[in-house]
């Protein structure tokens, strides 16, 4: 970041383009792809300032929290090359097979008393088919449903059939997670194991099954900031509900180890031109935010986001639930999601 790089028309652009989102415009590539490259820490700040006006119209002060259970852990068929949990990797990362139902229903429980809208169950492996464990993973979702303490949610890998994406449904399941990660040209530099196209496919399989869609990527692998315009784009395109965003924290033994990090400003500022694309989806920060954004992190909501994901990730740690209530309630906001339902999300457009 380089203050000599101000743009000097910048603050009344950016301040133009915060008012057509607000009265309900959209913003061009062409127009993101210019806030990605803004460059002055002047520029960001202002950048944020039109983010968290954006957040605060569409999205009030609530703030939408999200956990998960690592449902199955380790020697994961595909080779994501971010991932502990591939099998293609030499990490410490745990191994187990599918949780027994105790676990799940501590999680609901303890989501239940921290105002945790959704807890989502999440398996490393390709994905699901029709059989037993889907039998299984069904049975799961409907005691969390039952619970009637928080959201079920589920990310479970590639779906290949209708069948399975509709017994999802009836099991009580409300969203899917199933991360594009990047842009579909960047995509095949982290995984080749499945495809970007498969990955739409899962999606539209969901949507079909009236699921709503936790959709996002990770920053830090790579990719250029043409590939996260693109990735916002697509994710506007398939009409993502929840838009996750993680940022890569390097794990020894996997290929992207000794990735450099993101500056903590470049990731505000991603989160900020997100929010500009994607203006009524919960942006939410996940993997990555504490050990990469530091003190910064409480910034986040200052840059448009309006969802965190608390307690523990996958394979990594967070910072204790408590200190992420205590960061809220000192910046206004309120962890009381209305409900744990997507009401005020009829109106993203559908394009698909
Ligand atoms: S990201 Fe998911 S699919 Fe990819 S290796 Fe990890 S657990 Fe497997």
């Amino acid at each position: 970041m380089n203050d000599s790089l101000v743009d000097a028309n910048g603050p009344e652009r950016i301040a133009g383009l915060t008012r057509r989102v607000l009265r309900g415009g959209e913003i061009t590539r062409a127009e993101a792809a210019w806030l990605f490259n803004l460059e002055s820490s002047a520029d960001i700040f202002d950048l944020m300032a039109g983010a968290n006006r954006l957040r605060d119209h569409f999205k009030g002060n609530k703030i939408h929290l999200c956990s998960i259970v690592n449902a199955k852990a380790g020697a994961c068929s595909e080779n994501c090359a971010f991932c502990s949990q591939s099998s293609f990797h030499q990490t410490d990362s745990p191994r187990y097979g599918f949780v027994d139902p105790d676990p799940v229903q501590q999680a609901a429980e303890e989501a239940g008393r921290n105002r945790v809208a959704a807890v989502g169950l999440v398996a490393a492996w390709r994905g699901l088919k029709e059989g037993p464990m889907l039998d299984e993973v069904c049975d799961r979702i409907r005691d969390l449903a039952q619970s009637g303490k928080t959201r079920p949610d589920a990310s479970l890998g590639i779906i290949e059939s209708q069948a399975v994406a509709d017994r999802l449904k009836e099991a009580g399941l409300e969203c899917y997670g199933h991360n594009l990660e990047s842009s579909r040209e960047f995509f095949p530099r982290h995984c080749t194991a499945h495809t970007y196209e498969q990955r739409l496919n899962t999606i539209r399989f969901l949507k079909k099954a009236g699921l709503k869609i936790c959709s996002g990527g990770i920053l830090g692998m790579g990719e250029t900031r043409q590939d996260r315009c693109e990735l916002a784009f697509a994710l506007k395109e398939v009409g993502a509900n929840v838009v996750p965003i993680n940022i890569l924290n390097p794990i020894p033994g996997t290929p992207f180890e000794n990735n450099p990090p993101l500056a903590p400003l470049e990731v505000l500022k991603t989160i900020a031109c997100f929010r500009f694309i994607l203006p009524r989806q919960e942006i939410m920060i996940a993997g990555g935010r504490t050990v990469n954004l530091r003190d910064a992190q409480s910034l986040v909501f200052a840059a448009g986001a309006s969802a965190l994901m608390v307690g523990n990730y996958l394979t990594t740690l967070n910072q204790p639930v408590e200190r992420d209530l205590q960061m809220l309630k000192d910046l206004g906001l309120d962890p009381n999601w209305d409900k744990h339902d997507f009401r005020d999300q009829e109106q993203i457009p559908a394009h698909w």
